[in-house]
């Protein structure tokens, strides 16, 4: 027997469990981790070089400590977008939206207090809980994937969580959540408790709808995350955002490690921010892929669940981790996220999207 975590004296609702590990297969189609097919373009890394170098003469020095110029930035690129004004201090920035979330977590969950989320959903919200001492509630959802309202305000009203997780449009299903249905779920957390609802856009730049943004209109409680990892196609960066009231700025302050964003990572934020507009055009080009993903796979015969991301969920199978294998087994890696008769693709270039269609045009086949 070798010497392992179970041996170590972790804390006791860590044993047992398995890190977060989507495979990182070196295989010639990879669209199993929801990134964006398109390198930057060589202007961008011009910028990227440019920025970093003037940077990196100050590295002797810590980072600006409220990355205040980023912010700034990253509040306009909302405010342009979404047409609801935002400044700095809305705006918080963090190494990707996993940090965010878990800066939320420190801050409002932790020991002694409760999350909720509406699973099947972005499998990090239950982790990074379980990782900050917050008790996890597994939430209810309709068999097409849409969240039972009744059913989610019953369990708001009986577990009176903390901190509740809406992923609008939601990961691994693709499907958006209407604004009507986030209201009521605030609603639901401000009579139960209060409690913080945080909304999860991270794939909002692909949905046909638009932000929930005007919602934080008078809603201190409420709380927009964002990521530049997949419209601004840098999920290499580390680099998430949220919007909400200052106060809520304020309060993650309180637990964020000093200089947690470096001066390379704002550097570089603000390179890709600064071509905002050509990487925008890109998800322009997914959107299209990713419908024509829809029809395609339809037309195969699968089943797919509406998507408003830059991926498709797409069944039923008897066995999905069988049908996964026989997808890699043909050069394509997608996604088993574990939900049962279901396999998660992403949107990739129109090249790969032909060879994974192919690949499950046989499939297909195979099992008919
Ligand atoms: N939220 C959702 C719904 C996601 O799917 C992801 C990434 N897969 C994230 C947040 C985290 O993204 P990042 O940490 O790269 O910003």
């Amino acid at each position: 027997m070798t010497f392992g975590i179970d041996d170590l004296p972790v804390r006791d609702e860590l044993r047992g469990k398995s890190p977060y590990g989507a495979p990182q297969l070196d295989v010639p189609v990879r669209l199993n981790t929801n990134e964006n097919p398109y390198p930057l373009p060589d202007a961008l890394v011009e910028r990227i070089a440019e920025r970093v170098r003037e940077a990196a003469r100050d590295l002797n020095r810590y980072p600006d400590r409220d990355a205040v110029e980023l912010r700034t930035k990253l509040a306009e690129y909302l405010t342009n977008t979404s047409g609801h004004p935002l400044d700095a201090s809305n705006v918080w920035a963090a190494n990707g939206s996993n940090e965010v979330i878990q800066q939320l977590l420190q801050t409002f969950g932790g020991p002694g207090r409760t999350a909720i989320g509406f699973e099947p959903s972005y499998s990090m919200h239950g982790l990074i809980a379980r990782g900050t001492g917050t008790g996890w509630i597994s939430g209810p959802r309709h068999e097409d994937f849409t969240i039972d309202l009744p059913a989610a305000q019953r369990a708001i009203a009986e577990h009176r969580p903390d901190v509740v997780f809406v992923t609008t449009p939601n990961n691994p299903t693709g499907n958006a959540v209407p604004a009507g249905t986030v209201l009521a779920l605030y609603e639901a957390a401000q009579a139960a408790r209060p409690s913080m609802v945080v909304v999860d856009e991270a794939y909002i730049e692909f949905s046909h709808g638009a932000s929930l943004l005007p919602l934080l209109d008078g809603r201190p409680n409420l709380v927009v995350s964002r990521t530049m990892s997949k419209a601004f196609g840098a999920a290499g960066l580390r680099l998430g955002y949220l919007a909400a009231h200052p106060a809520v700025v304020d309060a993650v302050q309180l637990v964020r490690l000093p200089y947690h964003l470096s001066a390379v990572t704002q550097a570089t934020a603000l390179a890709a921010l600064e071509y905002t507009d050509t990487l925008l055009k890109y998800v322009e080009q997914l959107k299209t892929e990713r419908d024509r993903l829809v029809a395609e796979l339809r037309a195969i015969g699968y089943e797919v669940t509406e998507s408003d991301a830059n991926f498709v969920q797409f069944g039923r199978f008897e066995d999905s981790h069988a049908t996964w294998r026989k997808i890699l087994d043909r050069g394509v890696l997608v996604r088993d996220n574990g939900v049962p008769g279901w396999l998660r693709v992403t949107a990739g270039t129109p090249q790969e999207n032909d060879a994974f269609l192919d690949a499950v045009r046989e499939v297909k086949k195979e099992q008919n």
